[in-house]
């Protein structure tokens, strides 16, 4: 038994506390905005900001471990509770930050796209001329499911953009052959487990499917992705659940960014693999053996429901082989990730 602190309120916080629930921990959540999906799953929610000191010295003196499940949790107040933090926050530093996040990796000996930081009209003029076009400009912070982001087609869209507030980076489009992840998972003791890696699609920057088996090109990749995913957790003296996304290409896997977490695109552990990354996660912050990561079925998708297609989530119930996952949202606005299905093939 015990108590775990979940910082931020998202889906992933509720499947995380689902998952300790069954394992008979209690889960408090820890959550600015007041309505939190992951707080109606667990015993204790405190709603207050990032910023409060004294909320988070109350709300760590009821956890005997904290998680997060968000990314972008400021990391200068963590300071006070680091002790209790799993895994160790300079995970979240280095994520939350592109260039700390790329410079990281290729420290590694990994290689990102071609890229160059944007603070001004005249750096993104030369980032484009250098580095070329198409391209994508990224806040260096803050973005997720694709937001905070802009495409730059030509070099003269480079003129046309009103730059953020807020500093940026340009990277070359990447002309991959498919997308995918490697998800593992790295217990108190060093012990690595990887997940099979899923082929994984986008539309509009949000993830749209997760599939196994991923094609020939993918399992090819799949080891020198894995080495550096290693390295990563290695280096970051990670515990707990990590990803990281790549892009296929012909010239071996391109890094795209870290996940410093449970993470979408291994949503089909739940019914595709011995044990689900959320169960993995809660094993290792909780210091106890790692479950077998064995894919269980033939094959496996997974597709996220977003928006207003959560109005005919029903229509799979009637597929003995499709598994379904409301998050409990009351509001289904563009773009936002209200569930999703895992179908389950060939057992
Ligand atoms: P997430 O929700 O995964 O954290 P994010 O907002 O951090 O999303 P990215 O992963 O940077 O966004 O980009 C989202 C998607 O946009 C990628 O999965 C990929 O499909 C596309 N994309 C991003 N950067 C590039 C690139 N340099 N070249 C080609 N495609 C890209
Ligand atoms: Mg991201
Ligand atoms: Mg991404």
């Amino acid at each position: 038994g015990g108590t775990i602190g979940i910082l931020g309120g998202g889906q992933l916080g509720r499947m995380i506390a689902v998952a300790a629930a069954q394992l008979g921990y209690r889960c408090h959540v820890y959550e600015p905005g007041r309505a939190s999906v992951a707080a109606e799953v667990s015993a204790q929610f405190t709603c207050a900001p990032w910023n409060d000191e004294a909320a988070l010295g109350r709300f760590a003196e009821s956890c005997d471990v904290i998680t997060w499940e968000f990314e972008n949790v400021p990391v200068g107040p963590l300071a006070a509770i680091e002790p209790l933090l799993a895994p160790h926050p300079r995970a979240l530093e280095t994520a939350q930050d592109r260039l700390k996040e790329k410079r990281f990796v290729e420290g590694l000996g990994g290689v990102p796209a071609a890229y160059a930081t944007v603070d001004t009209a005249e750096e993104l003029v030369a980032a484009v001329d250098r580095i070329g076009a198409p391209g994508i400009l990224k806040t260096r912070r803050d973005g997720y499911d694709g937001k905070g982001q802009w495409r730059i087609q030509t070099a003269r869209d480079a003129d046309a953009i009103r730059l953020p507030d807020a500093p940026t980076i340009y990277e070359g489009f990447v002309e991959f052959a498919c997308e995918f992840s490697v998800i593992l998972v790295r217990g108190r003791d060093g012990e690595v487990r990887f997940w099979d890696s899923p082929e994984n699609t986008h539309v509009g920057g949000v993830l749209s499917t997760s599939t196994l088996p991923a094609n020939a090109m993918v399992i090819e990749q799949t080891p020198a992705a894995r080495a550096l995913a290693a390295q990563a957790a290695e280096a970051l003296g990670y515990v707990g659940v990590l990803t990281l996304e790549f892009f296929a290409t012909g010239e071996g896997p391109v890094f795209n960014e870290m996940a410093p977490r449970v993470h979408n695109s291994g949503h089909w552990t739940i019914e595709g693999a011995a044990t689900s990354q959320f169960e993995n996660h809660v094993r290792a912050i909780c210091g106890l053996p790692l479950g077998d990561t064995a894919t269980t079925a033939g094959s496996v998708v997974m597709s996220n429901i977003i928006g207003e297609d959560v109005s005919s989530a029903h229509d799979c119930l009637n597929d003995p082989d499709a598994h379904l996952h409301l998050y409990g949202k009351h509001q289904a606005r563009p773009g936002r990730k209200m569930g999703h299905v895992t179908r389950i093939g060939g057992r």
